[in-house]
């Protein structure tokens, strides 16, 4: 008994797209709208209970919707969305709620802040409604020409929750009965009693129409992100030494890789890659080879500066593949280790890195044995930019 109760209203049946489900019922992000209007409240600290007001034809859709949540059984709306309200406070009459939040079904995103506000406004003042201060100019048209330009001063834009002291609300409807208030603030209003407007939230719009439904899809799925892939080719030649450097592993061989750093030929094609990647240049022009600070320098610092060239432009890397060309040394052995030193220098998990070996069938001078060649392309992510 006591305390907090949401009601929300979900018993319009007007908006309708195609034949389809009620607008409260449709997904967005692969959830009802209702179910998650239902969970900003059921989820709330301060929310004891939550009870929806439903057209009755609609009680599969609304099982189907809450299945699972922590929500007291439907009450059937009636004409008019007034009657729906009034239906719903009988029903909570049961509860003896302190506070009352009547909230839109189709109003998904409101913040618990916003809720906070309202709560607080309605225990102070006895109604509170969030509500935006209305920004844009006003202008009043008759026939399409503007008659008046509004003062838009201490004008704002009513959402819910619209939160009551229970009693004075309870009252107030059945005062109003019969009547076809648009909210229940003006049920309030009409009562006699004083409705703070607390600030409400631009997340905490209604959907109505196609296009809220896009901007609800995209507030769900955070940014959209544009893929970019870049490539890289490379070549050294072999030359005396006993050693040649393979993804950053140190591989025993009886011929070195001739190069001003330390060759390694699969590094600096994955470097280059990922510089594709960032639209930025080539591997020379970062590291040109006359200059003396890259004379055997390990490539792991080549590829270390493209990638936080791709971070500084919004790039996030999620995957790059290398095929290495050569006739010997054998890769195979050591691919395990290539591939763990790959995900160490990219920060990349294990199964978004591809390493592969092949040869030339002895054709040309990679089948001649007289250097290895690698190749690799680099996919990274873009948040969208308007
Ligand atoms: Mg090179």
């Amino acid at each position: 008994m006591g305390g907090t109760y949401a009601l929300i209203v979900a018993a319009g049946r007007g908006q309708r797209a195609g034949g389809g489900v009620p607008k409260q019922y449709r997904p967005v992000g692969g959830t009802p709208v209702l179910r998650r209007t239902v969970q900003a409240f059921s989820r709330h600290d301060a929310v004891a209970g939550v009870c929806t007001v439903i057209h009755p034809d609609d009680r599969p859709l609304y099982d189907d919707a809450v299945a699972g949540l922590p929500v007291m059984d439907p009450v059937s709306g009636g004409a008019t969305r007034q009657q729906s309200v009034c239906n719903g406070l009988e029903r909570l009459a049961a509860e003896a709620p302190d506070i009352v939040l009547i909230h839109d079904a189709a109003r998904p995103f409101v913040a618990p802040g916003v809720i906070d506000r309202v709560i607080a406004g309605a225990r102070g003042a006895g109604a509170a409604i969030a509500a935006l201060p209305v920004v844009d100019t006003l202008k009043r048209a008759d026939g399409g020409a503007i008659s008046q330009t509004v003062d838009r001063t201490g004008l704002w834009r009513a959402q819910t929750p619209q939160g009551f002291d229970f009693a004075g609300i309870l009252a107030a409807h059945r005062r109003a009965a019969g009547g076809d208030l648009s909210d229940d603030a003006a049920v309030a209003e009409a009562a006699g009693m004083t409705v703070q407007v607390v600030h409400g939230g631009e997340d905490n719009f209604k959907i109505t129409t196609e296009g809220d439904f896009d901007r609800a899809e995209a507030l769900v799925s955070g940014p959209l992100m544009l893929p970019r892939t870049g490539m890289g080719f490379d070549v050294h030649a072999f030359a005396e030494g006993d050693h040649v450097w393979l993804c950053g592993v140190r591989i025993p061989h009886d011929r070195s890789l001739r190069g001003h750093s330390d060759a390694d030929v699969a590094l600096h094609a994955l470097t280059d890659a990922i510089l594709g990647a960032a639209a930025d240049g080539d591997i020379g022009m970062h590291f040109p080879d006359k200059d003396p600070q890259w004379k055997g320098a390990s490539s792991d610092r080549f590829l270390a500066h493209a990638l936080a060239r791709l971070r500084d432009k919004g790039g996030r890397l999620v995957h790059v593949d290398i095929t290495v060309i050569c006739e010997t040394p054998k890769v195979g052995p050591h691919r395990q280790a290539m591939l763990a030193n790959l995900a160490s220098l990219t920060g990349l998990p294990a199964g978004t890195i591809g390493l592969k070996a092949t040869t030339t069938e002895k054709l040309g001078f990679l089948g001649r044995g007289e250097g290895i060649a690698a190749q690799a392309v680099a996919t990274a992510v873009f948040a969208q930019t308007p």
